[in-house]
């Protein structure tokens, strides 16, 4: 009797870490969940995920490394099946993804790659064509001249593939001596206020002779617009952007941004969703390609990002990412 008692305990014990493919359990450890982009992430991909019969324990890092190594630990002794994580810096969770792995855990990288870490799966939009996108914008608005290239996070993998792509489309262009590239840095945690003071001083430095600008998102753009506003040179410098910001859209109506790049995050969160359940209930996700992430190939589904300029604007209430009155009332 007492035996059947403490075995009874025990499988009680126990029960919280046993897997129940039916309801499988997903950690998703986001970097920052201050940020607009990533809290509209975080609701669509729960709300996949509840259709699915999943349940999702939410961590924000709030851009600190320390914190997301804590919280992707704590996700594992919590026993869940799936942990989905959006790296602050790509190449610090090697040892966190192994502990995740010897526990049984399946790992999907959302977003920004994590490198030389043994994860199951990769999601992500075209990050080499979207930089391709904004230096084709940029180019097709200011065909000659010196140009500045705002790269994003050094810690984002992103932010590399991103430069890659445009130097895709920038390359000729410089060979051919039409445009000269006379600055280029990166900015910490993709933060506006950096960008500000960096094309502060990019424009000082160059007596104010910038002709364009490649900036790698929408929320970097904004603190390099301010650079270019205080120098009266907003809207006439062609810069580039991505995400859609609502506040990068009032820039495009508006004249003082070229472009931005739409990446529906509504897409990137249902198929993520489906993904992780498919990897909890041990069934075969229909990957599209595969990228080395420094220690394998890993299964990659890239999804296709849009160049957005005024002209088709419209696409966004279309795809109800906004509705009109969010647009018009910028
Ligand atoms: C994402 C961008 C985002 C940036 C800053 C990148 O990894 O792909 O969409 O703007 O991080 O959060």
């Amino acid at each position: 009797m007492k035996r059947t008692l403490i075995a009874t305990a025990l499988a009680l014990l126990a029960l919280p870490v046993m897997a129940d493919p039916a309801h499988p359990k997903i950690g998703f450890s986001i970097d920052d969940l201050r940020l607009e982009r990533w809290s509209r992430d975080r609701d669509y991909f729960v709300a996949a995920a509840e259709k699915l019969d999943a349940k999702v324990f939410v961590q924000s890092a709030d851009a600190n490394e320390q914190k997301q190594i804590s919280q992707i630990e704590n996700l594992i002794s919590r026993g869940v099946d799936v942990i989905v994580i959006v790296p602050f810096n790509a190449t610090v969770l090697t040892n966190a993804v192994a502990e995740a792995k010897k526990a049984g855990i399946k790992v999907v990288s959302y977003d920004r790659l994590i490198l030389n870490a043994d994860i199951d799966a990769y999601i992500s939009f075209d990050n080499e064509k979207v930089g391709e996108m904004q230096a084709g914008g940029v180019l097709q608005a200011a065909p000659k001249g010196n140009y500045f290239l705002l790269g994003g996070a050094p810690t984002d993998n992103n932010a590399k593939v991103l430069r890659e792509g445009q130097m895709k489309v920038l390359q000729p262009a410089i060979d051919r001596g039409d445009i000269k590239v006379v600055g280029q840095q990166w900015v910490k945690e993709w933060n506006p206020t950096e960008a500000l003071s960096i094309v502060e001083n990019a424009l000082t430095r160059n007596d104010n002779k910038i002709d364009a600008i490649v900036a790698s998102n929408d929320a970097t753009a904004g603190g390099a617009i301010q650079a270019l506003a205080a120098q009266k040179l907003a809207g006439k410098v062609p810069i580039s952007g991505q995400d859609a910001d609502l506040a990068a859209i009032k820039r495009v109506i508006d004249g003082t941004q070229t472009m931005t790049v739409y990446k529906p995050l509504k897409l990137i969160a249902t198929e993520a969703a489906k993904l992780s359940v498919q990897l909890a209930r041990n069934e075969k996700p229909d990957y599209g390609s595969q990228y080395d992430n420094g220690s394998k190939k890993v299964d990659t589904i890239l999804l296709t990002p849009t160049p957005l300029t005024k002209a088709n604007i419209d696409l966004l209430e279309k795809d109800g990412f906004y509705t009109k009155e969010q647009i018009a009332g910028h």
